[in-house]
């Protein structure tokens, strides 16, 4: 369940994306949503002894201001983030909303649909496919041709026309380069590349022995007759950028042992096949220690209960789970008995497990 501050926030977000979408259409009528989140805010302002936020301008002013301004001391939100910059939502906004909030909130919706679709049909092989297509870098901006050639991999016609949809045209790549990290299209800001409005690839600069750089790129190597695609930014954000460590942990387990992606359509990340029993991975990419400590705390005690026992794991991935932020996440979350494992401290447990047998 969300406490008050967490709803309060999780409304503002929800309202600020229907705002966005209501600037960026025909409509006349502005949703309902903006109305709630306006009065809920005002509410909680009015309380605090500040000026309350019933129209749209000081709503909207309120929300560009660094959290501080207006929200009281929390460990929720980070204090000098706003939650809209640069015409979209905040960083930090779009981290809460993975933390906190439902898929569907943050998922473009062909990934959605595929998801349910294989949950229904039982499809298992179609939509691990899927998901490897959409995290694989060389595959991130591509032009008709491979495009074509790629979704004709995928034997269901309703997962390729979906697959198809989770690309947009992108008839200015040449003004843009090449992500080192990620393969999607860096575009030039304050004089500095960066990957997504987010610049998500950024914060991987510099770890786990990255020999990139992303204000080194290369151009993309398209011809002036190529009709170019490229993912939409909410997949290169979502599915994109965390599914890359995610691969690697699965090709670093599968020379050693029989691994599975996505089992039960997507139940897990990772399903790993041990002598003694199965051993179920959920590889979390958060930033921040406080979004898993968050993330874990909204669980349903049903998604929860397999990681309280030996058959199921979160893992970080080294280049986000340096030491403290694993301390900081295992004692945050003592209360469940859930232990939060690095990457390398899981080919560890690994190799122990195997000696003792
Ligand atoms: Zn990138």
């Amino acid at each position: 369940m969300l406490n008050q501050l967490h709803e309060l926030i999780y409304i503002q977000v929800r309202a600020l994306i229907q705002f966005n979408a209501y600037l960026n259409s025909d409509k006349l009528v502005m949703p309902d949503i903006v109305t709630v989140a306006r009065k809920r805010l005002t509410k909680y302002l009015i309380q605090k002894g500040k000026y309350p936020a019933l129209g749209i301008n000081e709503w909207l002013r309120y929300l560009i201001e660094p959290s501080e301004q207006w929200l009281s001391e929390n460990d929720i939100f980070d204090p000098v983030s706003p939650l809209w910059e640069e015409g979209g939502l905040s960083r930090e906004a779009e981290w809460f909303l993975e933390a906190y909030g439902l898929p569907e909130d943050f998922q473009e919706r062909p990934v959605l649909k595929v998801l349910s679709y294989c949950r229904e049909e039982d499809e298992q092989h179609g939509y691990v496919l899927f998901r490897s297509l959409l995290t694989n870098p060389d595959l991130a901006v591509i032009n008709q041709k491979t495009l074509t050639e790629t979704a004709g991999k995928i034997v269901d016609s309703f997962i390729r026309k979906q697959y198809l949809s989770c690309y947009e045209p992108f008839d200015e790549w040449y003004m843009y380069k090449k992500c080192p990290y990620c393969g999607w299209s860096l575009k030039k800001y304050n004089g500095q590349w960066r990957c997504g409005r987010s610049n998500v690839c950024n914060e991987m600069e510099g770890y786990y022995l990255s020999k990139w750089s992303l204000q080194s790129p290369d151009e993309f190597d398209f011809s002036s007759e190529d009709q170019v695609y490229r993912l939409l930014s909410g997949i290169h954000r979502f599915i994109l950028v965390p599914g890359l460590p995610e691969n690697r942990i699965y090709q670093r387990l599968s020379e050693k042992y029989k691994v599975e992606l996505y089992p039960n359509k997507d139940e897990f990340d990772i399903r790993i096949f041990l002598e003694n029993g199965n051993l179920d991975l959920d590889v979390k990419c958060f930033r921040q220690p406080r979004h898993l400590v968050g993330y874990i705390n909204h669980l349903s005690d049903l998604k929860r209960e397999p990681f309280q026992t030996d058959e199921a794991k979160f893992v970080v991935p080294n280049e986000y789970g340096y030491a403290s932020y694993l301390k900081q996440v295992n004692t945050q979350i003592s209360k469940f008995r859930i232990q939060v494992v690095s990457e390398n401290q899981l080919f560890r447990e690994l190799g122990e497990k195997e000696k003792s047998i």
